[in-house]
């Protein structure tokens, strides 16, 4: 399906086609860091598809958990976390953006949970954690 979306401050916006059944969730410890949250959500683009409208900053950072180089690339100006990637130049085949950032994000949901032996220990129990409708 379509997808288009942002990062918080507007900086960055993206577009592409994404299958959400291929919606994962990542407990690795470099996701937990890098989202600064439990998890990351992410769902493929491929490069075919991609259109990006800003320039993301990025780095480049070989995970300790699966050994492979990816280019991390956010928003230089608000720090959203938009997509990793392959290292090299020009178009690369596939994007791993981030769910949060798109606009139809409650369409994107996870069919898979990887790296679970990091999980934190609570997050298969959020539904027995008080729930607030809005600001508790
Ligand atoms: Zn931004
Ligand atoms: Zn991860």
């Amino acid at each position: 399906m379509k997808i288009d979306g942002a990062c918080h401050c507007g900086t960055i916006t993206i577009e592409g086609e994404a299958d959400p059944d291929k919606t994962q969730i990542c407990h690795c410890t470099d996701c937990q860091t890098g989202t600064g949250s439990a998890f990351r959500v992410s769902v493929p683009v491929s490069g075919a598809t991609f259109r990006m409208t800003g320039e993301p900053a990025t780095y480049l950072k070989t995970t300790a958990d699966s050994g492979n180089p990816r280019l991390q690339a956010f928003c230089p100006r608000c720090g959203s976390p938009i997509y990793s990637t392959t290292p090299g130049d020009g178009v690369q085949q596939s994007y791993t953006v981030r769910v949060g950032i798109l606009r139809q994000r409650e369409r994107f949901q996870p069919k898979k949970q990887n790296w679970f032996r990091s999980a934190l220990p609570w997050v298969t129990s959020l539904g027995g954690i008080t729930s607030n409708e809005k600001q508790g």
